[in-house]
């Protein structure tokens, strides 16, 4: 009763702090922040001098003393306190908002995404980070279980839901059935990872040194999991590591295709292996309905395609992959009551108003 109360006076919100990307997205709002989870800091004097776009700008451009870190590395928190910065820089920019609508000074009711598998340890790493940044109470939900109910699939069914979630850090492949994740794979093997083999490449093939920036821009651009009809071409600059001037290239996408092919590879090998353990009558359900991707990975060209090849199912990806991790555990929170025993709520009772 009180919670109800309180809940209708409070601004809830669905958070999802990604390794490479972090969302915010409040009821009856939609997706208010939505930014590169980067954070620069003086090293000088520990002061956080731009968080989210304006930090991602910096990174591989700063000055000796500013450093540009993501404070998340493979979809956990890898530096607390900065963290827990960022968090407090979204949930505050969010809830102002909601603040003038109300009038209430309200702390806001929060629900994060986790990955899949992560220890006791790393969850409370994220509950106390929510906390402190000023939430009241926090729920915790895991990632594919949230794309999952972004993409809208049937997931409190009988039925198997077969999802891939191809992060930055992580790819999160999960079958989910009657509202809990049945079984599950995490490999830290993404889009990060992707950026990286086109700097191996540029620097075997071309002694090119390039940044990271430079090598998701070619990936983004001309990268692709198969060989493409129509050819692509880019110029790549960097510094040459012999000359030690600059120097611009001209790529191609079969190049580049090549670079990736170890590390999808590896994408796909993970999922036949999820196959493998799927129960078999989930795995019918899978046939028919196939795998779905998610995550801004999951937009390489031609990668459905190639699962689909290697795994003979049907393979799509869902609507808006980047954001529906945020979307559906927005979708969780209005529905707290029934999708209760899927998430893990804070051990803290609710304050009294
Ligand atoms: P996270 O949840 O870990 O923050 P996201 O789901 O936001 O990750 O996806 C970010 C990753 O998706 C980055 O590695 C980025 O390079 C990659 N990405 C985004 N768009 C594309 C695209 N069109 N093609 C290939 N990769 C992409
Ligand atoms: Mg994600």
């Amino acid at each position: 009763m009180f919670k109800n109360i309180l809940s209708l006076f409070s601004m809830d919100m669905a958070i999802d702090l990604g390794t490479a990307n972090s969302l915010v997205y409040v009821k009856d709002k939609g997706i208010i922040i939505n930014e590169p989870s980067v954070v620069a800091v003086n090293n000088k004097t520990g002061q956080i001098l731009a968080i989210g776009e304006e930090a991602k700008r910096m990174v591989g451009r700063t000055p000796a003393y500013i450093s540009a870190t993501r404070p998340l590395v493979n979809g956990v928190i890898s530096d607390f306190e900065v963290t827990e910065q960022m968090l407090k820089y979204f949930i505050e920019k969010a809830a102002s908002s909601g603040k003038k609508m109300f009038g209430f000074g309200y702390t806001p009711r929060v629900i994060i995404g986790i990955p899949c598998g992560v220890t006791e340890v790393e969850k409370k790493a994220v509950r106390d980070a929510v906390k402190n940044a000023g939430a009241r109470t926090v729920f915790l939900i895991e990632e594919p279980l949230a794309s999952a109910i972004g993409a809208k699939l049937p997931i409190q069914e009988p039925g198997g839901n077969f999802i891939v979630d191809i992060g930055g850090g992580t790819t999160e492949v999960a079958v989910i059935s009657l509202g809990g994740i049945v079984t599950s794979k995490s490999l830290r093997v993404a889009g990060d990872k992707l950026n990286d083999d086109i700097i191996q490449f540029a620097q075997k093939e071309y002694k090119l040194l390039i940044g990271e920036r430079t090598a998701e821009s070619i990936k983004i651009n001309i990268g692709s999991a198969i060989a493409l009809k129509e050819k692509k071409e880019m110029p790549m600059r960097g510094r040459n590591l012999v000359t030690g001037l600059p120097e611009e290239v001209l790529v191609f996408n079969d190049d580049i295709q090549r670079a990736l092919e170890r590390s999808v590879k590896q994408i796909i090998a993970a999922i036949k292996v999820t196959i493998e353990e799927t129960p078999p009558e989930l795995l019918s359900d899978v046939m028919v309905n196939g795998i779905y991707l998610a995550g801004g990975g999951s937009l390489l060209r031609g990668l459905d395609t190639l699962i689909s090849k290697e795994t003979k199912m049907p393979c799509k990806i869902i609507d808006d992959p980047l954001t529906s991790v945020v979307r559906g555990s927005g979708i969780a929170l209005e529905n707290i009551g029934i999708l209760a025993e899927v998430l893990s709520e804070d051990e803290g009772e609710e304050p009294p108003i």
